[in-house]
């Protein structure tokens, strides 16, 4: 599988930085935590530091009492973490040659610089952050382009669209894409009622735990207008190229719909560790074609089920693993794969 991933968490201690650090724990021989930064939950990130014992921390908000006492104490915790206050030590960290992913975690525009710093530097961005996207997509798209830097989806409709296109074998077969949305808090409230709705009520989120911010964007559906623009960008489309439907329960993640008229969605649990998962794990997916072989072969009465999981775990280990693969490569692994488990079988 080659070497391990070194992962910055940016904006650690919000919803999405702390799923981030969950995936992050559960894939231990691949991926390591190697930075974290928080801006202002002092307590509970002297708790991630304890846990994931990374290289580097920072806490970006460097103006407070409590944040220079922190860095006093920190040392005991960890005595090999690196500490850093101010939000410019993260582009310093993000520099570090020991760190090639950065999960964009930090909420709002301040999420923007660091994000720059990723694809300028030709390192993988996990992306959750979308604002910085809708202030500077043409930016960051057109740097990651200049780099070659991956800029991958954490954002659970764009995730779901980056997963359907996977199956796309050129790229004018796109027709267009349809986003799903929840609806948020107040879907079912009367237009003439929502001048009433109380912070409380805005922040009742019926399928999605989320940071306070991103949760009255959803109120207020601007989430969902955010969410076309960061569209835009990462998918390189026009505007009449997407397309937004209600989908209360929040399974289907989203759709594509390509020029044979087919549509794929993506589907799973409303849980944010999948996507970004994915971002982190990316391309694993061989696993995908694998699945699909054994599957066949299963149902051919050729193989027991059993097999399946051993197959796909061999092909796992064997598969050339590309850091940042084209889609001829992407294809050429997914026939290589359900070569290998016509091998197996052999
Ligand atoms: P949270 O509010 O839960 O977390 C925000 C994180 O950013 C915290 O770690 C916070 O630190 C840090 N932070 C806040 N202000 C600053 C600042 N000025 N400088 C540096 N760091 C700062 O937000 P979410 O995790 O919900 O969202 C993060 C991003 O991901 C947003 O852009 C959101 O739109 C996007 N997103 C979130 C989803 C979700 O399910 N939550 C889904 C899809 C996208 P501290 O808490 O220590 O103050
Ligand atoms: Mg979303």
């Amino acid at each position: 599988m080659g070497q391990i991933r070194n992962v910055a968490v940016l904006g650690s201690t919000g919803s999405i930085g702390r799923a981030a650090l969950d995936v992050l724990n559960r894939l231990p021989g691949t991926h390591r935590t190697a930075a974290i930064s928080c801006h202002s939950q002092l307590d509970l990130f002297e708790s991630q530091i304890e846990e994931s014992q990374p290289l580097y921390a920072i806490v970006t908000q460097s103006d407070c009492e409590a944040s220079l006492a922190w860095h006093r104490r920190i040392n005991q915790l960890s005595p090999k973490t690196v500490r850093f206050l101010g939000a410019e030590a993260i582009d310093d960290v993000v520099g570090r040659p020991e760190i090639d992913t950065v999960v964009g975690a930090i909420v709002g525009v301040a999420g923007l610089q660091s994000a720059l710093r990723t694809v300028e530097l030709g390192k993988r961005l996990a992306l959750a952050n979308k604002e910085s996207l809708v202030v500077a997509g043409s930016l960051i798209m057109g740097t990651a382009k200049a780099t070659g830097a991956e800029v991958l989806p954490v954002d659970s409709e764009h995730s779901a669209i980056f997963q359907c296109l996977q199956s796309r074998s050129a790229p004018n077969e796109l027709k267009r894409v349809i986003l799903t949305a929840s609806g948020g808090p107040l879907r079912d409230w009367p237009l003439d009622k929502l001048s009433e709705a109380t912070v409380e009520d805005a922040l009742l989120h019926p399928t999605w735990q989320m940071g306070r911010k991103i949760t009255v964007d959803s109120a207020t559906m601007m989430n969902k207008a955010l969410e076309v623009i960061e569209a835009k960008w990462l998918f390189d489309l026009k505007p009449e190229q997407i397309h937004v439907v209600i989908h209360s329960q929040s399974i289907i993640h989203s759709m594509v719909e390509f020029r044979d008229a087919s549509v794929i969605a993506q589907l799973s649990p409303p849980d944010m560790r999948l996507p970004i998962q994915y971002a982190l794990t990316y391309p694993e997916r061989a696993l995908n074609a694998a699945n699909e072989a054994c599957v066949e072969l299963f149902l051919e009465r050729r193989i027991r089920l059993t097999d399946i999981a051993k197959i796909c775990k061999s092909i796992l280990h064997h598969h050339h693993y590309s850091p940042s693969p084209t889609l001829s490569e992407l294809l050429e692994l997914d026939r290589w794969s359900r070569l290998e488990v016509q091998r197996w079988i052999d």
